[in-house]
């Protein structure tokens, strides 16, 4: 979210400086996820099937859920929310504005690439999303016939998702039928990211300030603000902009700002491709696992840990990820070779809606809380930012 808003910023003629605290870009949530843009399909988490998956949330017996291992008030609060945002009605307008944000970072995504000759192993794959149940099936459906039809998405049968995906012939899954997404893409984010950087700092002068931890946001009597790095350096600025995911709750917190964020973690395993693997982005929405592959790697990713997880936690998720993949699909990747595993906290919000825009603070924004699509959300959710505050040339006659 940094990378893309500072491209934004500086292609609109700002002098922008990005303050991270990793050595590189896309180091924390972006790093190694499943890889998929998923302009024609972005969901909400919070749905009405969820409620019912709450007994088995609660037993630990879901596969793809785990709660945090002590309970607090921050997350008590937050799952009240979340649990508001699975009613239906919610959850229907949740999803019709998510749709609509993916769908215009499609378009912004796309003019990005238009002038470059980035190599992410990026490509149209389509996706296929994977149901268990007929009621899922159906939820889809209707979600079709409200609107969202498009000549490259509908509802498949289980047969028809074989077709499409051969590579699903040794599936074991228990999936009914399936979304079939045509413009739906892959690739790596964490090298689109570097990429875009250089880009940004070749073209319009932006700053990477790496190993820059911000440990405090001033506001100045004379106006602006200063960043107060963790090495004492201090840098004045008209506006900062928290693009920080998970991590920034805390310093906004600092400035009487409160954001309902919270860790929702995932794991992702990356090796050589097998003979099974789908040519299409694949999600099992069961498992909320995704299958993409990215050149001549196949890139595993799922489960939903809501909380930070403890390091023995995330060695068995880890471990659970590999076996549920090889149980679903056997031979999809060559799981003798796995080139890494990782592990990513996605800054989630009740609503999965993400937060773009001004706060009570003048001249702070924020570009947060994009949760399970961040990367797909990136681009529109940058173009969002940078028109609010406009053009250079506009801010500085203003002022
Ligand atoms: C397993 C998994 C699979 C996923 N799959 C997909 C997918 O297929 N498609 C998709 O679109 N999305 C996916 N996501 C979601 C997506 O990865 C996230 O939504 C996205 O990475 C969030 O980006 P961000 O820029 O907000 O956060 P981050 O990438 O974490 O960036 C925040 C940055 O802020 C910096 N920072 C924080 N605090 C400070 C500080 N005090 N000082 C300096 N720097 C600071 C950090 O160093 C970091 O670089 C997935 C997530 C996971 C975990």
């Amino acid at each position: 979210m940094g990378v893309t808003t500072a491209y934004m910023l500086g292609k609109y003629g700002h002098e922008v400086t990005v303050f991270d605290r990793e050595p590189g870009a896309a180091m924390e949530s972006s790093f190694a996820n499943g890889g998929q843009l998923s302009y024609g399909f972005a969901s909400p988490m919070g749905t009405p099937s969820l409620i019912g998956k709450v007994p088995g949330i609660l037993m630990g017996s879901d596969p793809a859920f785990r709660l945090p291992s002590a309970m607090s008030f921050e997350f008590m609060r937050w799952s009240l929310q979340f649990l508001g945002h699975c009613r239906s009605g919610a959850s229907r307008r949740d999803a019709e504005e998510l749709a609509r944000l993916a769908a215009q970072s499609g378009s912004v995504f796309q003019e990005i690439l238009n002038d470059t000759e980035f190599e992410f192993g990026h490509r149209q794959a389509g996706k296929l999303v994977l149901y268990k149940s007929r009621t899922d099936m159906q939820k889809a459906r209707s979600a079709l016939d409200q609107g969202e039809t498009s000549a490259s998405k509908r509802v498949v049968s289980y047969d028809e998702c074989l077709e499409l995906e051969p590579a699903l012939k040794n599936y074991t899954g228990q999936a009914v039928g399936g979304l079939w997404v045509g413009g739906d893409e892959v690739g790596d984010a964490a090298r689109f990211s570097e990429q875009l950087a250089e880009l940004s700092a070749r073209n319009f002068g932006v700053k990477f300030r790496f190993n820059a931890n911000v440990a405090k946001v001033e506001a100045l009597a004379s106006g602006g603000h200063e960043i107060i790095l963790s090495s004492e350096e201090r840098e004045r600025c008209d506006a900062v902009i928290f693009c920080t995911g998970v991590a920034g709750t805390k310093l906004l917190q600092t400035l009487g700002i409160k954001l309902p964020i919270y860790p929702v973690m995932g794991y992702s395993l990356t090796a050589p491709v097998g003979q099974d693997a789908p040519k299409m982005a694949v999600t099992d929405a069961g498992y909320k696992i995704v299958f993409s592959q990215i050149g001549d790697q196949i890139r595993i990713a799922g489960f939903a840990d809501f909380g930070i997880a403890s390091e023995e936690r995330r060695r068995q998720r880890i471990q659970e990820l590999i076996v549920t993949a090889r149980r679903l699909i056997p031979e999809v990747a060559d799981y003798s070779r796995i080139k890494s595993t990782w592990i990513g906290a996605r800054p989630a919000t009740p609503s999965s809606l993400p937060i773009v825009g001004t706060t009570k603070r003048n001249g702070i924004y924020l570009n947060m809380g994009h949760g399970m699509f961040g990367w797909t959300l990136s681009a529109g959710a940058a173009q969002k930012l940078a028109d609010l505050i406009g053009p250079a040339s506009q801010v500085s006659q203003a002022a």
